[in-house]
């Protein structure tokens, strides 16, 4: 009767991998319980999704090819571009978020178009990239995304992709941005799944120092100014003061992405019979919405909407 923060399943937003091929649906290793499919294979999995009441997914997409530029990414018969199709059949109320950034298809790894820097280190080109990245996010806007989400962190993006997307006649696909995303460790497992390690160098230059908040909010009022519809804090757990900031200082539905590594621990030590996995989940999850997240996107979302169900969070 007293309790302040509840979740539903109506909270969640389950990630899904997509790879290319069919008949396909593979575990993930490092993430007990989360599977990749093909496209063909991922209807009933978006029809479990809906039926559990999770109202949304997030695709990410392994290329069959990489490349420099990483090309794939906007191929009309790509595996996003495939599932897409297929979870709209399946699923017609599901609402589909595909992620929108160059790594897991381009050859070195790197978020965007690569130039060599001084010593021979990669080096991204920031606005060479927002060109691949809004052919990317029209072409799942083509296949019948309803959000894009751009992960990349490059500057402009946000308000490039809009553009793009209105140029073409897709003013009513959505843009959730990936506001704050910080350099973290907890991508690890996330990597393996999507096959997005960077070859060489990292991602420090683009995304977030985890010791900032207020560089956190600077670059969510930016990207709100260039037409975000909804804003993301990732990871979760370990930056629920942002979330909490980021509640308190906009009006626009806020995400909190609990990544695979914060899944992954849960999941390694409730194995051992170190922790109550489900226990553990529910309480990291509460704990992410009472920060002040709207949506969380969670690997946990169907098990989390089962215990729900049953009364037991
Ligand atoms: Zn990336």
């Amino acid at each position: 009767m007293i309790r302040e923060t509840r979740l539903a399943p109506g909270n969640f937003i389950l990630p899904l991998f997509v790879l290319p091929g069919s008949g396909i649906k593979e575990p993930v290793a490092s993430m007990p319980g989360v599977h990749r499919f093909s496209a063909d294979k991922i209807g009933d999995e978006a029809r479990a999704t809906a039926d559990a009441g999770i109202p949304a997914v997030l695709l990410f997409g392994v290329p069959e090819r990489k490349d420099e530029d990483g090309t794939d990414a906007w191929k009309d018969n790509g595996p996003v571009q495939s599932a897409i199709r297929a979870i709209r059949k399946a699923a017609p109320r599901l609402t589909i978020i595909t992620d929108v950034c160059m790594c897991a298809y381009t050859t070195h790894g790197q978020c965007g178009h690569v130039q060599k820097g001084p010593g021979g280190v990669n080096d991204v080109d920031n606005d060479a990239t927002l060109e691949l990245l809004a052919r990317m996010a029209t072409s799942h806007a083509k296949a019948g995304a309803d959000v894009i989400a751009p992960s990349d962190m490059m500057d402009g993006r946000v308000g490039f992709i809009r553009e793009s997307l209105d140029e073409q006649a897709f003013d009513h696909i959505s843009i959730l941005s990936y506001a704050a995303k910080y350099a973290s460790g907890f991508y690890g497992p996330f990597r393996d799944a999507a096959d997005s390690s960077p070859k060489d160098g990292d991602r420090k230059s683009y995304q977030m120092d985890p010791a900032n908040v207020r560089e956190a909010l600077r670059e969510m009022g930016q990207d709100i100014a260039e037409g975000a519809d909804m804003i993301m804090v990732k990871p979760a757990l370990a930056y629920l003061d942002v979330i909490r900031a980021a509640s308190e200082e906009f009006d626009h539905p806020l995400c909190a992405y609990q990544v695979s590594g914060e899944y992954s621990m849960v999941m390694a030590a409730a194995e051992r019979g170190w922790v109550d996995g489900p226990r553990v989940m529910m309480e990291t999850l509460t704990a992410i919405k009472r920060a002040g997240a709207d949506n969380i996107i969670t690997y946990y979302a169907k098990e989390a909407s089962r215990i729900l169900e049953k009364g037991e969070g």
